[in-house]
């Protein structure tokens, strides 16, 4: 399997080989379903982890897309910007947050959180306090800032001093979490539900025990909904399903539906150090990406569809243990809130990603041997049955070369 990789054309490849690309390329996608040059349809569960939140080609965003392409594409932030001041109104009337800055992919948001963190303690006189608490199994981007923030060694390992001014402590362990908090402690750091680590739900009473103590302590806190935010857990966000609110909050991911945009939220007082000229960027807050927000939010927001995820949510769960009663050689247990559900795995996750794709239905590896469903939000009843029949394909698969012997 060493051989080169694979490329639309015969020429080897000359990207970066970072990614282990599946060979399969798509040219088009309906709703949930992607479709390659020769028109094979795959149905897709992974909604290019967790972006295509409406599913592709969704005649409101393209609509949106094309109507303000043939307007203008690029202005700058040097000029207002309507479509973007009624994106960011929206935003907040719809959470806890008072001031918006867009950015364009989720790591720009996380660093556009951090430095509003630091700066936020800097600009009341404390510019030691500049450090923040992350989790273990956390993924916050790949910058040099998220991914010291994430603190994953595969990913720092290589890249030079690791960016100073984050401490990670375990998952779920309070003792170490309070140990970990010092005179230089700027805010915690966390994804509700933790993605790319697995689909670890953060239970909601911890969530409103990080309040609690950021509150004692003069501390922010940052929510990570990248991945868990729009809609995707049921909820607008989910830190909705706990019942608190963070101080600062990045966005990215689903609320562009597959147009690449992030942002970072936060009340009046957090962001109350990013005075004029403190932070900047020449796409982000594009008019293109602004267009396809606000008709994301025109989608998501309407009445009644995010109950409406909730429960087709609760039917792919439903099915889905159904699915694990099953199959108990492969399948340990079902993860995940609304429609970012996971698959903890007794045996390896890429084999099962590998065996899905061949049954026609995409998902997404995770860590901790877990395999991803993260669908776009407009899925119905069909879509669930026929995930899963394919999901049964993949498990039955996997479960038949358990049996053969272990020499071929
Ligand atoms: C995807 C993701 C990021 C990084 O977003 P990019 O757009 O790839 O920079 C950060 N945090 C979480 C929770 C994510 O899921």
């Amino acid at each position: 399997m060493a051989s080169a990789p694979v490329s639309a054309s015969a020429a080897p490849s000359v990207l970066l080989p970072t990614y282990a690309r599946a060979p399969v390329a798509f040219e088009r996608g309906e709703g949930p379903w992607s479709i390659t040059a020769d028109g094979t349809r795959y149905l897709d569960f992974g909604a290019g982890i967790a972006v295509n939140a409406l599913g592709h080609a969704h005649p409101h965003l393209v609509e949106a897309l094309t109507t303000q392409a043939g307007k203008i594409w690029h202005t700058s932030n040097l000029y207002t910007m309507p479509e973007g001041e009624k994106l960011a109104r929206r935003l907040c009337e719809a959470t806890f947050a008072q001031r918006v800055f867009f950015a364009n992919s989720g790591a720009e948001a996380n660093e556009a959180a951090i430095k509003m963190a630091r700066k936020y303690h800097a600009a009341k006189g404390h510019p030691e306090r500049y450090r923040i608490i992350t989790f273990e199994g956390a993924f916050h981007g790949r910058t040099l800032a998220t991914i010291a923030a994430g603190g994953q060694q595969k990913y720092i390992e290589g890249f030079g001093p690791k960016v100073d001014g984050f401490d990670q402590v375990a998952f779920g362990d309070h003792a170490a979490l309070e140990a970990a908090i010092t005179d230089e402690t700027a805010a915690i750091m966390i994804e509700p539900i933790q993605g790319e680590g697995g689909l670890r739900s953060v239970p909601p009473q911890c969530l409103r025990g990080l309040r609690t103590l950021c509150d004692e302590r003069g501390l922010l806190l940052i929510f990570d909904e990248i991945q868990t935010g729009v809609g995707r857990t049921g909820k607008f966000f989910a830190h909705e399903l706990s019942g608190v609110t963070p101080d600062i909050m990045s966005i990215a991911k689903g609320i562009g539906g597959g147009f690449p945009m992030g942002a970072c939220l936060a009340t009046e007082e957090a962001a109350s150090g990013m005075t004029l000229g403190t932070h900047g960027t020449t796409f982000g807050g594009n008019p293109l990406a602004m267009a396809v927000g606000n008709a994301v939010l025109d989608v998501v927001l309407a009445p009644g569809f995010i109950e409406k995820v909730g429960q087709i949510a609760l039917r792919l769960k439903q099915s889905l243990a159904e699915l694990k009663d099953r199959h108990p050689q492969v399948i340990a247990e079902i993860r995940g809130e609304g429609l970012m559900l996971g698959l903890k795995l007794h045996t390896p996750n890429t084999d099962f990603v590998t065996e899905a794709r061949a049954a026609g239905l995409l998902v997404v590896g995770a860590g901790d041997n877990v395999v991803r469903l993260l669908p776009p939000l407009i899925i119905g009843e069909a879509d669930v049955t026929e995930a899963v029949a394919r999901l049964d394909r993949a498990a039955s698969a996997v479960e038949a070369s358990l049996k053969r012997p272990a020499a071929e």
